[in-house]
């Protein structure tokens, strides 16, 4: 072991804390550590998250609203049209199984609820007729936060969703743009970039991240922070690639715990301020899934996902309970309820 790394991590993290910044290249050397170094890199990195963030983390829940068939080749995507998989196929669920989705979300503590829906924008007046009255039932039925997550966006639409009630918008990056080639070829990284400025100048609170365990390099997964950091991203979703039957990526191996955590605090490093939030793949990192919060993230996506199961929700909130982490938004009877 030694002393040098020590030195400098706790060097880098009384810089963050005095609100300084992790560089680009500090961020390469940090992620790729031997992980020996862990303990220490997440012992700062719960410090950032605790002083940033503080003690409560942010819980929401998504719905799928519409699966399959997409127009995009999404080469990690069960739901792409140009794969072959056992992902579902279905066309726009009815508004009392959103509203009742919203509600269970909303029990079990989550602040914010997704609507998310296969696709690239909203393109057509169905598509547009449909999600005003998803919003407006949401609207009518739950107090959760509004987010979707729906694809290309430009300002006009953006402007449109926000006037329907949506409150956040959700749309990942994927991955570094260096990357992006082995990821996508139906769309551009620009068009991701052009999106999420459209939702910010629209006023919406924006959540943009990325999959980690693409295939991508450590350097291109700092290029992805640095490309959010001058986003001005400041909720980031972390999934990790859950390899899908039938998609270019089904063969690749999924990412280790240890690289996992470390990859996570390396994020709060480079982002030490924004909400960091565990979604997709985190059931790899088995019996360390409560780390995570260690580790710097501040938020965690409950129930399941668009095409994969998530854990069970009951097992999530005991988590929470035992790491005696509050739910943002959270009511303690609401938990009571649900936390047996
Ligand atoms: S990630 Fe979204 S846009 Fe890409 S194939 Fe899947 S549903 Fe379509």
């Amino acid at each position: 072991m030694d002393n040098n790394i020590y030195q400098r991590i706790d060097k880098i993290t009384q810089r963050l804390l005095d609100g300084g910044e992790m560089s680009g290249a500090e961020g390469r050397w940090m992620i790729a550590l031997d992980h020996d170094y862990l303990p220490w890199l997440m012992a700062g990195a719960d410090r950032l998250r605790k002083t940033f963030r503080g003690s409560e983390v942010e819980v929401c829940a998504i719905a799928n609203v519409r699966s399959g068939n997409c127009s995009e080749d999404c080469s990690f995507c069960g739901q792409s049209g140009h794969h072959k998989t056992a992902a579902p196929k279905y066309g726009y669920i009815k508004n009392e199984s959103l509203v009742k989705q919203a509600q269970q979300a909303r029990e079990w503590g989550a602040s914010d609820f997704g609507v998310v829906s296969k696709g690239w924008g909203v393109r057509s007046d169905k598509e547009r007729t449909q999600l005003k009255e998803y919003f407006n039932e949401l609207k009518d039925h739950s107090d959760i936060g509004r987010c979707a997550s729906l694809g290309a966006l430009d300002r006009e639409s953006a402007d449109m969703l926000k006037n329907m009630g949506m409150e956040n918008y959700h749309h990942n990056l994927e991955s570094a743009e260096s990357f992006f080639d082995k990821v996508c070829t139906t769309h551009t990284y620009q068009e991701n970039i052009d999106t999420i400025r459209h939702a910010q100048d629209a006023g919406l609170r924006v959540c943009a991240g990325g999959i980690l365990g693409m295939g991508e390099s450590l350097d291109q997964r700092i290029e992805l922070a640095e490309t959010l950091r001058r986003l001005n991203v400041k909720s980031v979703p972390l999934n990790f690639l859950n390899p899908i039957e039938g998609t270019p990526m089904a063969s690749l191996k999924p990412m280790q715990p240890q690289e996992i955590l470390q990859a996570i605090c390396t994020f709060r490093y480079m982002l030490p301020k924004a909400e960091i939030r565990i979604a997709g793949g985190r059931h790899f990192l088995g019996d360390m899934q409560s780390m995570i919060f260690m580790a710097g993230a501040s938020g965690v996506m409950i129930g399941n996902y668009l095409t994969t199961q998530g854990r069970q929700v009951q097992d999530d909130l005991k988590m929470l309970a035992d790491l005696k982490l509050t739910i943002r938004g959270d009511t303690q009877q609401r938990r009571a309820v649900t936390v047996q």
